[in-house]
């Protein structure tokens, strides 16, 4: 009689037993879904994602590498985005090319932390992964001392074993991200967002009372947007063909100096500089707010308006 009651009892919990082991099945899959996978979707569109692993000295950096190709379809870019506390960027390209087609790279970092860490002079210190691709760009990044993380001094900065390997990250980045080897991207469109208030604005660009005086020295010309648009809203470029190309399209434009001027603290190892000095096109797609949330809407629907203008220029 126990034994016929113990079994009827736990009959009873069987059809629970079942569906938490339906929910942990559906929650695994929607899971996978959300990671980087040739089955990865977006706003119900497929984006087939492939996941990379780069060294950066003693840690190891995810890169995923998105590609979505319609028939017949050639593209001539890759959109890059190396800092993964700007999520509203991310998630706009990504919304459009899975819609549209065409190609991204994200720099995956801990905790979608704007730094990348690693292990030097026995100090696990950060980098910014927008400040390491000149030599001269990742000396003044290991000594930064503004980011809550330890830095190296002067002195440990110069040294050559600790450059390296900042230096071969970054190279191996850049491989990914212009495809060498394979299609050979010369046309690379970083997208990032900033905070309200920040010292990074089209004012910055334009006018001389800057928090950032850096900025000053590497821009050659700026245009106003009409109608005018948010300060935290720009696009920065690195040729005059593509600033004549998007001057019409009402979005604030800053045209970088010629490499010849990327000098000194202008040459700030940032990708646009580095974009320069290797002949490559560039281009910035800048809005305010960062995170995916409904906060962000329209400054990642303005970010799809810029991405849309340049997705089709050659
Ligand atoms: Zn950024």
């Amino acid at each position: 009689m126990s034994i016929k009651l113990t079994k009827i009892q736990s009959l009873r919990f069987f059809p629970l037993f079942l569906s938490i082991s339906l929910m942990l099945v559906l929650n695994n899959q929607a899971q996978q879904l959300a990671e980087c996978n040739e089955n990865y979707k977006v706003a119900g569109n497929t984006l087939p994602c492939k996941p990379n692993q780069l060294s950066l000295g003693d840690s190891t950096v995810e890169i995923r590498v998105y590609t979505k190709k319609l028939p017949n379809q050639t593209f001539n870019k890759t959109f890059a985005v190396v800092h993964n506390d700007e999520q509203t960027g991310l998630n706009a390209v990504k919304e459009v090319i899975s819609q549209k087609g065409g190609r991204l790279v994200e720099v995956v970092s801990k905790n979608k932390s704007r730094y990348l860490s690693l292990k030097l002079a026995g100090k696990t210190i950060c980098i910014d992964p927008n400040r390491i691709y000149t030599d001269e760009g990742i000396k003044a990044d290991l000594q930064d001392k503004m980011r809550g993380c330890k830095y190296l001094t002067e002195e440990e900065a110069k040294k050559e074993t600790n450059i390296a390997p900042v230096r071969t990250f970054a190279q191996n980045l850049q491989n990914i991200i212009q495809d060498k080897g394979n299609s050979n991207y010369k046309f690379i469109v970083a997208v990032h967002n900033n905070d309200p208030g920040g010292c990074l604005t089209f004012e910055v660009f334009s006018k001389s009372f800057l928090c950032d005086k850096k900025s000053v020295k590497q821009t050659e010309k700026v245009l106003e947007s009409t109608p005018k648009d948010n300060i935290d809203n720009f696009i920065i470029v690195t040729t005059p063909t593509l600033f004549d190309a998007l001057k019409n399209k009402g979005f604030h434009l800053v045209l970088q100096v010629g490499k010849e001027k990327l000098t000194g603290d202008a040459n700030d190892g940032s990708m646009s500089v580095y974009a320069s000095l290797n002949d490559l096109r560039y281009i910035v797609l800048e809005t305010q707010c960062k995170s995916n949330g409904a906060e962000c809407k329209k400054f990642k629907d303005r970010q799809k308006e810029m991405i849309g203008a340049v997705l089709p220029m050659q």
